[in-house]
């Protein structure tokens, strides 16, 4: 009877989506909901009781505080002392009875929600973001935001991480409508054992983020952050693409034994040899990785280097511009990690949906083709002299390849050129150890290699981007998959090209966009010339399987087959 009852309030759900990465997870479900403040700030109902009103404050604020003690307390008990600090500072903020008087006497005088109010003290501060320069302030005043945020999320009965990372017991599943890369970079995905995300595109930067992390992850199932509760149990299939909320003993039991089966052949799986097809052509496989965990990942695999790191999602996982000497050694545990491969390190690619809290970021109608990576750059002379000048000097540790982002017009890279150039004489650093590239994401740049390859050593082409631009199909915009997939034809076009312009001059081309890291698209990209590929860590195995697999003939005639099309 009993067993009926519960089995009514928690019925088993099975749902269907788009499988991001592979791998079975079982957990309790983490809900991550973002505020939306706007509807806060426009939704004042009235108060009818003021006692009760002013309760949920009392409440909130005192289940906030106690969050901030246990945080403070694992702060202590891990030996972080620079985190234990943070929370006692939020601490001290939730204590300001001026404040907390603030909110009372508006619910009280004007009888408006403490949302309401909240939100609009929340969207106050981040207006007066926009105009700070000094660091120390910035950083307070996003502790204060901080700490609002949490006051919110406590009044709303929601949990949620904005500005700093996840600390949970356990191995949750994270379960969001939506995220933003920088949601995710705070994120401690070692603790986490799979994401359910409601809408995304696979090939939006989120996505790319989240697969990197290499734990099972599902997109696209419109509707499941209503069903799921917090702490309700769920199963991913990240083979299916599947979602199971509230699973019987029995399905957890056997998807256990799928989980352990899959984890064990991880494991005990390690390559350390290089890549031929079934007929001996050489193929360089290199990685996209992003932390040393992650790039020694990849040379366990078998990668021969870094093909792409992406900067920002190292400032991602910061709360504050790192100094020089910080980011050298954050590359330097990169060179070691890599074992002496070479390590390709793309400029900061910054902007659109790629925004850090403590930089400053103009408002634009249409960010995606605004002021984006190198332009973003070359608009923060000191950022990109520093960020550079870190960079340059990690060629200290092994070779490093200077990758510019979202390169357009030649007075970027000449600009660059110059730049390099003076902090190479500068620090004495040795230039055999620098090389430099351009990624090919912006379709003008197919025409205009000419004016940039004698200045270059590489070229690393940007399918995700590049397909957004060349078909004007937004790539965080999931409804336009289609588009994305009919552009197979004109990409290995484009493609074959850029490698005929690049053999022509004796330069190295790569590819790092995710195409690479689909086994079928990534033989189709050797059919067309290409010798080298950078794909994500959990894509390693099956390209290089589907290449081994495979004879030239057998791609070249597939791209054939494909360009027939337009002759
Ligand atoms: C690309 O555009 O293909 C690329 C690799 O860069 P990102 O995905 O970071 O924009
Ligand atoms: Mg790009």
């Amino acid at each position: 009877m009993t067993k009926s009852k519960n089995h009514n309030y928690n019925p088993r759900i099975e749902l269907s989506g788009i499988s991001l990465a592979p791998g079975i997870a079982i957990g309790k479900s983490f809900r991550f909901k973002q505020i939306d403040l706007e509807s806060l700030r426009n939704n004042t109902f009235p108060v009818e009781n003021l006692n009760v009103e002013l309760n949920r404050l009392q409440n909130s604020v005192q289940k906030s505080k106690e969050q901030l003690y246990s945080l403070q307390k694992a702060g202590v008990e891990s030996g972080k002392k620079d985190i234990a600090d943070i929370f006692n500072a939020h601490i001290l903020l939730l204590s300001d009875e001026s404040f907390l008087q603030s909110i009372r006497d508006t619910v009280k005088n004007e009888r408006l929600n403490v949302e309401h109010i909240l939100s609009i003290k929340i969207s106050d501060i981040e207006q007066s973001f926009s105009n700070i320069e000094n660091e120390t302030v910035k950083t307070r005043l996003l502790d204060i935001q901080d700490v609002y945020q949490r006051l919110l999320r406590n009044l709303l009965e929601i949990e949620h991480v904005r500005v700093r990372p996840l600390i949970r017991k356990g191995n949750p599943i994270l379960i969001a409508e939506h995220l933003l890369p920088s949601d995710i970079a705070l994120l401690e995905f070692r603790k986490i054992a799979g994401v359910i995300i409601e809408e995304a595109s696979a090939v939006s930067h989120v996505a790319i983020i989240t697969r990197s992390f290499g734990i099972p992850a599902v997109i696209n199932i419109p509707g499941i952050t209503s069903l799921v509760h917090s702490e309700s149990t769920l199963i991913i299939d990240g083979f299916e693409g599947k979602v199971i909320i509230n699973p019987s003993s029995s399905e957890i039991t056997s998807y256990r034994k799928k989980r352990n089966h899959f984890d064990n052949k991880i494991r005990t799986f390690k390559y350390r040899y290089i890549c031929l097809t079934r007929d001996g052509v050489r193929v360089h496989i290199e990685a996209n990785a992003n932390t040393p965990g992650e790039v020694r990942e990849a040379v366990a695999q078998g990668a021969e280097g870094v093909g792409l790191l992406r900067t920002e999602i190292y400032y991602m996982s910061l709360d504050k511009k790192p100094s020089v000497e910080e980011e050298v050694s954050f590359y330097k545990k990169i060179h070691e990690s890599a074992e002496g491969h070479p390590v390709t390190i793309r400029l900061l690619d910054l902007g659109a949906d790629k925004t850090l809290s403590y930089l400053q970021f103009s408002q634009e109608d249409n960010p995606q083709l605004g002021t984006r990576g190198i332009r973003y750059l070359l608009n923060n002379s000191k950022l990109l002299h520093d960020h550079l000048r870190s960079i340059l000097m990690s060629s200290k540790f092994g070779v490093v390849k200077v990758l510019i982002p979202f390169i357009s017009i030649v007075q970027e890279l000449d600009f660059i050129i110059s730049m390099i150039n003076d902090i190479r004489i500068h620090e004495r650093l040795d230039p055999s150890r620098i090389k430099l590239g351009i990624m090919v994401e912006i379709p003008s740049v197919l025409w205009a290699l000419p004016l940039f390859i004698e200045k270059l050593d590489f070229l690393s082409v940007g399918t995700n981007d590049l397909i957004q631009f060349a078909f004007a199909a937004d790539r965080e915009n999931r409804n336009l998959d289609e588009y994305r997939r009919a552009s197979l034809p004109i990409l290995l076009k484009m493609v074959k090209q850029l490698v005929q312009t690049a053999n022509a001059h004796a330069k190295e081309i790569t590819i790092c966009g995710e195409s690479a890291s689909d086994p079928a698209t990534a033989l189709l990209l050797i059919g067309t010339g290409i010798r080298s590929l950078s794909t994500r860590v959990n894509a390693i195995e099956p390209v290089r399987k589907e290449i081994e697999n495979k004879t030239i003939d057998q791609a070249n005639f597939a791209v054939h087959e494909y360009l027939r099309l337009f002759k």
